[in-house]
């Protein structure tokens, strides 16, 4: 395990594939949307903040999966972001879906999406929606508790269980763990409740915490989920079970090294002559570095001559959300300064004062409350001005599709979306 957590450091192969960097995204008609907004004459909500959406980077998300992680047939998480061209390309490349909830079952349904192609990932489900995922023929679901395994008796005894199993997801950047799975301690009485039950335990499931980057955690999963297949058949005599679902927290960053300690850990533990099929529930992996938000510069307070408080017209209660919600660090870059583009030189910006990067900001939100900042230090190339766009890359996960519209701020409905070539994309 010490050398599966050493991995990163120690092995120059741990390069993770190139990946188009949303730099070189910005084409043409993005200028000409921005060079179309003036300032002076716009109608209140022209200025808004958006998003550019990179469906070639989608694309190349999808082939690296299938390059590194041939065996596994990913379950996307819906709620990381709902976007209909996400979820429909995604369901053109054979992806399937992992939902939480009726909404997200029927969004998934009312695109023609087979019900066998979802699995209902929530282990404390409302018995109402039980009932909806049985109407809808939707078999695939996670428990974790015994009292959930009496409302699928009661209301969807044909279900195919997973039972979800509990982590060391404490270097994850998200927990989860702390809310779902069983600890092994319990398997063995779920494993009997549902013998007691007559139901159709169909697999396990585990979820190594959102944005993990300890790798040994999936490695130590993998193997107590093979424990639980063998308790159920060898100490139950269950007929053996046939799906591993490995969950989600995958990083474009760590992907690497996160895939080769689980394709070591499944060749290890269910070898492909095990006939066990293998699911995951990415989410944040296939949509983070496919959105780029860009925000405008709505205000300024001038601190002194090398600092000041800049308001844009997108924060914490909008798609930044992920700031508190999500632990994430959005990154400040300059799209747009006194009337020019900078997007093309990869206009760099710096946590710490350079020669090269001399203005101080803070960034704040547009709505009233002191809690939405941004970031209350970052470093500039440019004494940023009113009318000035800022872009921030890789938020696509878990921002809009948490976003408000607190203080009366709608949150950027506007998303333009990119082909491989820069070329905007209409669906
Ligand atoms: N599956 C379940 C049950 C989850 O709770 C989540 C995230 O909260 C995911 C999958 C997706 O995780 P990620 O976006 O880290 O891949």
């Amino acid at each position: 395990l010490k050398y599966l957590t050493n991995l990163r450091i120690n092995n120059p192969d741990f390069i993770n594939l190139p990946h188009k960097p949303n730099h070189s995204i910005i084409n043409q008609q993005l200028i000409n949307h921005i060079n179309n907004i003036n300032n002076e004459t716009c109608l209140p909500g022209e200025e808004n903040s958006f998003f550019i959406g990179d469906l070639g980077e989608l694309d190349n998300l999808f082939k690296n999966w299938k390059l590194q992680l041939p065996r596994i047939q990913p379950f996307y998480a819906v709620k990381c972001n709902p976007n209909p061209i996400i979820l429909k390309r995604l369901a053109s490349f054979g992806v399937n879906f992992d939902c939480a909830s009726k909404l997200e079952i029927e969004t998934i349904l009312k695109m023609g999406i087979s019900p066998d192609r979802i699995i209902y990932a929530n282990p404390c489900k409302m018995s109402s929606f039980i009932r909806f995922a049985k109407e809808s023929n939707v078999l695939k679901s996670t428990f974790d508790n015994i009292e959930e395994l009496y409302k699928i008796k009661k209301f969807h005894p044909n279900s195919q269980l997973f039972l979800r199993i509990a982590t060391d997801d404490s270097t994850a950047q998200c927990r989860l763990s702390t809310k779902y799975g069983a600890d092994l301690e319990n398997v063995r009485d779920l494993i009997a409740k549902c013998k007691e039950l007559d139901l159709n335990l169909h697999g396990v499931s585990f979820h190594v915490g959102s944005g993990a980057n300890d790798f040994s955690t999936l490695y130590k999963a993998t193997r107590d989920a093979k424990w639980v297949f063998d308790i159920a058949e060898n100490e139950f005599n269950m007929p053996p079970l046939k799906t591993l679902d490995v969950g989600g927290g995958f990083q474009l960053d760590s992907f690497k090294e996160a895939t080769h300690v689980l394709n070591m850990a499944l060749d290890e533990f269910f070898p492909i002559e095990s006939n066990v099929q293998i699911i995951a529930e990415p989410g944040r992996y296939f949509v983070a570095s496919t959105f780029t938000l860009a925000t405008n510069v709505i205000a300024k307070r001038k601190v002194n001559n090398e600092e000041s408080m800049i308001y844009i017209n997108d924060g914490v209660y909008g798609n930044m959300n992920c700031i508190l919600f999500d632990h994430q660090e959005p990154v400040p870059r300059t799209l747009y300064h006194n009337k020019q583009f900078h997007y093309f030189n990869n206009e760099s910006t710096s946590k710490t004062q350079t020669k090269e990067h001399p203005y101080k900001v803070s960034i704040w939100g547009p709505t009233c409350d002191g809690l939405d900042c941004i970031t209350k230090e970052y470093y500039m190339k440019h004494d940023l001005v009113i009318g000035d766009w800022l872009y921030f890359p890789d938020l696509g996960a878990y921002t809009s599709s948490a976003a408000t519209a607190f203080n009366g701020f709608e949150q950027a409905a506007t998303i333009v979306f990119i082909d491989e070539n820069g070329e905007v994309v209409k669906e």
